[in-house]
């Protein structure tokens, strides 16, 4: 008789013919790359990174201003960082979950929540004017309770948003395990707010749509300097340059034009792991006929969903920052992490334990100490920048681009009248302290997920100075 697996030899079992690549960017639909900057021209507005948040900055700076010349310049392809690595949840929530939002802007949080949701039909409404082929569908999330001392926290938690007018409800577990059956649920906050997109399809069609009203893309065109000139602004890349007023920087954890932001941002990575297409029995198994994105309550949380053909992406957890590393570094492959990552989804789905994993891989997330995007200029105004969206981007990107596209033209509209928009996080503190400051915060995450959610000293030091790390 054979011996039992281990739930680590299963785990490494499972993901023995894994790619480690991006599934949704080792798709057929991805579109041959656009034609690098060659010589000298000039624009209206150069947005630098065709990430989801460059690409909404020059859809929406066009469909805002039909006259203006607009370039959108990409160092790699479109979309081959966060915005086609991620978990394709699209929130209404612009300040990453309600409760962050509530904390740190109380008094207009009610405002930040009309907005958001009228983010999410924005975004919406662009898939459908512009037929973006992408898998979305508004399917909500459950946060789901995974240890009974998590359920006070989740009332709470309904409670609290409920009075600041976010509809949520409170599931018990026969209801949340009825909907998908795992063995791991005690309840969950449902919010239906929420879609889960194919994040790469989603890019391609925003670029399409960019082109469609006239946007100029160049790929493998990396941005190497800015410099003030006559013009206002000269953009240089290996091959060209551009000679514009306006540049708009959406470059999220890669290493900034601006050094400042190396105060305020740190790239940390996150990883993901997907099973093949789920046989029909499994699928059965499992139920989830509503699809809902799911995400888990613990600090070091996990993100899942399913895919249009039915596989399951299961990301998350571990929330890795070594100093100095940036897009594309070995941090991205991590055999031990991915293999528990396997592991916890079993633990979540043992209806899953012989599906094999067929892709595995990680990402760069533009953390800040706020958890949300914030704004700012340099060179008198010419060049503006929205960063900082600390893992939820997909949704907020959209918003992100208005309000950055509202500095850079001096217009005065809702969003630029917020806290959120004319305030700034903390800085983290330089190296090697900064390094230390973040291992400490995750061993003491991790302590309070082990001990039922207790935070230490350091934690609740963070908490009354308003200052966190999170993926
Ligand atoms: C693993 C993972 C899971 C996530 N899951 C979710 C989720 O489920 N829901 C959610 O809301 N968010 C999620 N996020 C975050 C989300 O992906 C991003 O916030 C969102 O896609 C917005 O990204 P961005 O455009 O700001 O940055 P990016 O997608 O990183 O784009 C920045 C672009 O700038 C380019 N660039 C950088 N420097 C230069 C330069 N000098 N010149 C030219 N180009 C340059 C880069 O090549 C890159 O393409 C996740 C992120 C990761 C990594």
């Amino acid at each position: 008789m054979p011996f039992a697996q281990t739930a680590g030899q299963r785990a490494r079992a499972a993901l023995k013919d894994a790619r480690h690549t991006p599934y949704w960017l080792a798709q057929p639909a991805r579109p041959e790359p656009r034609p690098p900057l060659e010589g000298q021209t000039t624009a209206d507005l150069v947005v630098v990174g065709a990430g989801l948040s460059g690409l909404w900055t020059a859809l929406r700076a066009k469909q805002r201003r039909p006259d203006l010349d607009v370039i959108l310049l990409e160092g790699g392809r479109i979309a081959n960082a966060a915005s086609g690595r991620n978990g394709g949840f699209v929130a209404a929530s612009i300040t990453h979950g309600h409760l962050n939002g509530i904390e740190r802007w109380p008094d207009e949080f009610a405002t930040l929540n009309a907005m958001g949701v009228a983010n999410l039909r924005g975004i919406e409404q662009t898939i459908e004017e512009f037929g973006i082929d992408c898998g979305y569908r508004r399917s909500g999330e459950l946060q789901v309770v995974t240890e009974p001392y998590q359920l006070e926290h989740a009332a709470d938690h309904v409670r609290m948003a409920t009075d600041h007018g976010v509809e949520l409800s409170l599931w018990n577990a026969e209801r949340t395990q009825a909907e998908v059956h795992s063995p791991t649920y005690f309840g969950a906050i449902h919010d239906p707010e929420v879609g889960i997109v194919d994040p790469a399809r989603l890019s391609w069609g925003l670029a399409r749509a960019a082109e469609q009203l006239g946007v100029r893309i160049h790929e493998n065109s990396g941005v190497e300097a800015l410099q003030p000139s006559a013009a206002g602004m000269t953009v240089r890349t290996f091959g060209g340059r551009v000679e514009t007023p306006k540049v708009a920087l959406t470059t999220a954890a890669h290493a900034p034009l601006l050094k400042r932001l190396n105060l305020f941002v740190v790239p940390v990575f996150d990883h993901v792991v997907m099973t093949a297409p789920l046989p029909a029995d499994v699928r059965a198994a499992i139920g989830w006929e509503q699809r809902q994105g799911i995400g888990d309550s613990g600090n070091q949380f996990h993100y899942y969903r399913l895919t249009d053909d039915d596989r399951i992406l299961f990301g998350g957890y571990d929330a890795v920052y070594a100093a100095g590393e940036r897009p594309g570094s070995h941090l991205e492959r991590d055999d031990e992490l991915t293999a528990r990552l396997v592991q916890h989804l079993h633990d979540t789905f043992p209806q899953v334990a012989d599906v094999p994993i067929e892709y595995a891989w990680a990402g760069a997330i533009d953390t800040c100490s706020r958890f949300s995007a914030f704004w700012g200029s340099a060179y008198s105004g010419r060049v503006g920048y929205v960063i900082g969206f600390t893992g939820l981007g997909v949704g907020a990107s959209r918003f992100g681009a208005d309000t950055l596209l509202d500095g850079l033209f001096k217009e005065r509209t809702d969003r630029t009248a917020l806290k959120m928009v004319r305030s700034k996080p903390l800085p983290f503190p330089p190296e090697p302290a900064r390094q230390l400051v973040i291992d400490m915060t995750r061993r003491s995450l991790a302590k309070a997920d082990e001990q039922d959610g207790q935070r230490d000293l350091w934690l609740r030091t963070l908490d009354r100075l308003g200052l966190g790390f999170d993926s």
